[in-house]
């Protein structure tokens, strides 16, 4: 292809689901007099999870992350037919570290938020996986994220386990003050779990390669220079080239796989962005670089629209300056809820969980939707789009590219060398075709869609290599 994805590079040029508590946390006291003491944390049980039948889609408008990642695994373990115990060892983690992040603000309060770290299974190789700062994180959504990141490495062949962590706090919203304090207190409780041949940390929604500094400085002042034990981290502590773009440009490596097969062609492929983050604004730019016409975009504030076009390099620009997504001139502000419902090529959906569900799906007007954020859709959605006839490709191999180009971030900082991002961008390149030509094989040969396909072929890689360890 030419690699016209390669594009834009890092070098040329980064929430508001339900609660209203903006900085979550709980004061624990008034006036900040009492300082709470570590406790223990009693965790949900995870053997069952969410009543989800298999076969049957979890339904409703609002679905867990986990009720979905569940409700597909245990789809493919019946059509492969994963024996019971070997599926109960799969379905759970393997290590749950919740801890308590207690946090003095100016105000002189302490704010209570909760830490956790999911490791789901490292038969793969070490544990790998984002950290998320939400007000909605909970224990049940960093479980699905990191059983997600199992799949995803083993889809992508990359050399890792999966693994997530979060902590129930508004990384958006807080002053850099705060979100150190959090950071480096979440460090010092959960080091013993982490390690560059162990757990790896990377960005996600709400964390960014700051939040990797912090964590790496960390770190490295209880077990001393570890560059590895985080990824997406700065440039200049040993990041790497390509890595910010990464989950974005992989997306656009996939847009140009799937694009002759739905008789797409650059410049005249229209695209709406949902989630205008990290993922969302370099899938965009680098897809308006390919000529694609970016003709919607939304983020926590609001949503634009212009049939025109939408000059998303510039949008970044504003936004970075201070702007606000619905100030942004030229545009048409619409409802947040019409975005999906513009008409469209391609659909990319790069904000948060279970924002396409049976309440909205059938609004969806468009050929492709390429799965930027984790779990987007709901199964009853995907049902609903399938009937629809539209092409997904789905979340657990398509927002993969961040986690290979952590890979290679991961394997610079251990030989302490840097590779060039034409390179990084050549490789991520080939390991994303290669994981979309095999996933697609799989699903032509028995006639799945890709993602029921995506799911087997990673529970089976998965499965293989528990059994030659001596795990299973
Ligand atoms: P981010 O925090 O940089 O961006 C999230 C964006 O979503 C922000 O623009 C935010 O304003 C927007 N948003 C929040 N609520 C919204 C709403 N209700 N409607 C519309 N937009 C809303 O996060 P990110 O790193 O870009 O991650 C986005 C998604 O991609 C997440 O699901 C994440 O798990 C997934 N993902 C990220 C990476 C990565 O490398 N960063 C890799 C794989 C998957």
């Amino acid at each position: 292809m030419g690699d016209s994805a390669q594009g834009m590079t890092d070098s040329e040029e980064r929430n508001g689901k339900g609660r209203a508590q903006v900085l979550s946390g709980e004061p624990l006291t008034e006036g900040g007099a009492a300082v709470a003491e570590a406790t223990e944390v009693s965790l949900p049980p995870q053997g069952d999870g969410p009543a989800v039948q298999p076969g049957r889609p979890p339904s409703g408008v609002r679905v867990s992350d986990l009720e979905i990642v569940k409700h597909y695994f245990d789809a493919a373990c019946d059509r492969i037919g994963v024996p019971d115990d070997v599926r109960a060892v799969l379905r759970s983690s393997y290590r749950e570290t919740v801890v308590q992040i207690p946090v003095r603000f100016p105000d002189g309060k302490i704010n209570v938020f909760r830490g956790y770290r999911v490791q789901h299974n490292g038969a793969r190789g070490p544990y790998k996986g984002g950290l998320r700062y939400h007000p909605d994180v909970d224990l049940d959504e960093i479980r699905a994220l990191a059983m997600l990141m199992t799949w995803k490495t083993a889809i992508v062949g990359i050399p890792y386990g999966g693994a997530k962590g979060g902590v129930n706090c508004a990384g958006d919203k807080l002053e850099s003050d705060q979100l150190q304090a959090i950071t480096r207190s979440l460090m010092d409780k959960i080091d013993k779990v982490l390690g560059p041949n162990r757990d790896i940390m990377a960005p996600d929604v709400g964390t960014n390669a700051q939040v990797m500094a912090w964590l790496m400085d960390e770190y490295g002042k209880l077990h001393g220079h570890t560059p590895a034990i985080v990824t997406g981290k700065p440039i200049g502590l040993e990041g790497s080239y390509g890595r910010e773009s990464a989950t974005g440009r992989g997306l656009v490596y996939l847009y140009r796989e799937a694009a002759p097969k739905l008789g797409l062609s650059p410049s005249t492929t229209t695209a709406v962005v949902q989630g205008f983050g990290n993922v969302g604004s370099w899938a965009a730019r680098i897809l308006q670089q390919l000529g694609v016409t970016i003709i919607g975009v939304s983020n926590a504030d609001g949503a634009i629209r212009s049939d025109a076009g939408i000059d998303v390099v510039k949008l970044q620009e504003s936004i970075e300056q201070g702007g606000k997504l619905t100030d942004f001139g030229g545009v048409e502000t619409i409802p947040p809820d019409d975005l999906v419902a513009i008409p469209c090529d391609v659909l990319l959906p790069a904000a948060l969980g279970g924002m396409i569900h049976e309440g909205n799906a059938d609004r969806v007007a468009c050929k492709l939707i390429l799965q930027g954020a984790n779990s987007p859709t709901t199964p009853a959605a995907d049902g609903i789009l399938r009937d629809k006839g539209v092409y997904v490709i789905p979340d657990v191999m398509a927002n993969a590219g961040g986690v290979i180009v952590s890979y290679f971030e991961w394997v610079q900082n251990m030989q302490h060398f840097r590779w060039e991002e034409r390179e990084i961008n050549d490789k991520l390149g080939n390991i994303m075709r290669r994981a979309f030509r095999e996933v697609d094989t799989a699903a032509r040969q028995k006639d799945l869609c890709l993602r029921d396909a995506a799911y087997e072929v990673g529970i089976e890689r998965v499965i293989d290599t528990a059994r030659t360890r001596g795990y299973i």
